[in-house]
């Protein structure tokens, strides 16, 4: 049980017109509380007990009447609501989708905001130009069956190897369950083999490429990164394939001649990895992948807010963001497609996330499938609702490029990007590491331990109570903006200083402190076998 509040009672709205409000206050309000003056609602009596982060009705609202969050519809009345009124999910029944017609296309043009100069980190630069804020041994895999192999090769590289090799952060397999049982010549195939590719050439592993492969899997190596694709940073032919070791090559005798043979093979990339340095580079080189899981009503109120202030930021300093989340932003794309950069860009969010309709379609699903138990218990009545809060966290800005699943930015690409990826917190990780990212902010209500072994999470709260329970866990708390503590911008502010420190290895986030490390998730869209 969470103890009732002892702060008097706070409601927040988010636009003027809005006829809901949220209860702030943790352990929520009881019935028969009265709204004090200052607040949204001040005069009115609850008529029911309102749990912390649910809304509260500002006024009567007539059956079929509109309700209104952040401006926009979020529902509609199935019965008269009466002021004072807990709004939850069963009382409000949900708006159609937008048509991926008529959408208003590169409509808005955001100010543009002065460059933030003389912002820097310490991060390593790549010979693509590419650069890591970690310096770390990843071993790529070609099919699930090596992952056992692969991970005991990996505990002996870093009982034996890795303490000689003090310039380097980690060693990592890059562990899947894709390669075989699939249906590999599908169209949508393409998406898991290049995510799978652009992940081994994440910046944060320096361009060295080494791959188990089992031999007889579907996706071969050099499928994987043919000759040409990716650099070499050894003695060999360029127009050879990746340097692999195949577990059933007859040379290897026994399980431990494999592990051997994957330690051996280990020691070249250490050597050369372990002679990079970090160096002063602008914050231009962040390429920053934002995300919420087990978001709550307070999500789209503190943390994703100042997450939209810091890309704002971000962007202002050159660097590139980039959001994601296919069905969290389907209900707000006339807000992308009026910010995209240019019509190219608009044309480009319609093709992915009407793609993506046709994929739910495919499944018999609609977006309403995306709200989990923890969102309504958190207060989001349902997609449309959780959209409006999700979308804020890319700020302000032109959105100037897209990617497609599994695609990688180029080094041109730079600015707000929208990777358009599931939601779901672990393919959406995994899709934003194939992109590039080389840092990660995740926000999160209901609070997840998430974290990947390929890239610093840093883990934004969305109310002090969860900062307060996970004090080891969360690395922001923007609940002191509903505690009336700190503003947005500072917020902002705080989270743009901390990615400089993480991004230099001057700070590590609780994650990394802990070792919390989720599984690359791949997006599989083809058939499998
Ligand atoms: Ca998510």
């Amino acid at each position: 049980m969470t103890a009732v509040s002892t702060r008097p009672p706070l409601t927040i709205r988010m636009r003027a017109e809005d006829n809901v409000a949220i209860v702030a206050n943790d352990g929520g309000l009881p019935e028969g509380t009265s709204l004090p003056e200052g607040v949204p609602g001040a005069g009115l009596v609850l008529r029911d007990k309102v749990p912390q982060g649910h809304k509260v009705a500002l006024r009567d609202i007539a059956e079929g009447e509109v309700v209104l969050r952040y401006g926009v519809p979020i529902g509609y009345a199935v019965k008269p609501i009466p002021a004072g009124s807990w709004v939850h999910e069963r009382l409000l029944q949900m708006p159609a989708a937008r048509a991926l017609e008529g959408l208003p296309i590169a409509t808005v043009k955001p100010p543009v905001a002065e460059p933030l100069e003389g912002f820097t980190f310490e991060g390593y630069r790549n010979k693509d130009g590419s650069v890591g804020t970690r310096n770390i041994l990843a071993i790529t895999t070609t099919v699930q069956c090596v992952a056992g192999v692969v991970a005991q090769a990996v505990a002996r590289i870093k009982a034996e190897l890795l303490p000689r090799y003090r310039n380097v952060d980690d060693v990592i397999g890059l562990e899947h369950s894709y390669g075989c049982g699939v249906a590999i010549d599908a169209p949508d195939a393409v998406i898991p083999i290049r995510t799978l590719k652009n992940i081994s050439l994440n910046p944060n592993f320096g361009g060295e490429v080494m791959v188990v492969s089992l031999g007889c899997e579907k996706l071969q190596p050099a499928r994987l990164l043919p000759p040409g694709s990716f650099p070499i940073t050894d003695e060999r032919d360029p127009a050879s394939g990746p340097e692999t070791i195949c577990l059933q090559d007859d040379v290897h005798v026994g399980f431990m001649s494999m592990l051997d043979d994957i330690v051996q093979s280990a020691r070249p990339h250490l050597e050369r990895l372990n002679a990079r340095k970090r160096e002063t580079v602008p914050a231009s080189e962040l390429v920053v992948g934002v995300q919420c899981g087990g978001s709550d009503a307070f999500s789209g109120v503190t943390a994703n807010p100042a997450v939209g202030f810091c890309a704002d930021l971000l962007v202002r300093a050159g660097a590139t963001i980039m959001f994601s989340e296919n069905t969290e932003v389907r209900d707000a794309v006339e807000q992308l497609t009026s910010r995209a950069a240019t019509p190219e860009v608009a044309d480009a969010i319609i093709r992915e996330l009407g793609w993506y309709d046709r994929y739910l379609d495919r499944g018999r699903v609609d977006r309403s499938a995306n709200t989990t138990p923890g969102n309504k218990a958190g207060g989001l009545s349902n997609i449309a609702e959780k959209a409006m809060g999700s979308i804020i966290k890319s700020g302000s800005s032109a959105i100037s490029h897209v990617l497609a699943p599994g695609d990688k930015l180029r080094l041109d690409q730079r600015g707000l990007v929208y990777a358009a990826t599931p939601a779901s917190d672990f393919i959406c990780g995994t899709l934003q590491l194939a992109a590039g990212m080389n840092l990660h902010i995740f926000t999160t209500g209901r609070g997840t331990p998430y974290g990947l072994a390929e890239c610093p999470v840093v883990k934004v709260a969305t109310r002090t109570d969860l900062a307060r329970r996970w004090h080891d866990l969360m690395d922001v708390n923007a609940g002191r903006i509903a505690d009336g503590e700190a503003t947005i911008e500072e917020t902002g502010w705080e989270m743009f200083h901390l990615l400089l420190d993480v991004a230099s290895g001057r700070k590590k986030t609780w994650a990394e402190h802990w070792k919390l490390h989720n599984s690359l998730v791949l997006f599989n869209p083809a058939p499998v076998t």
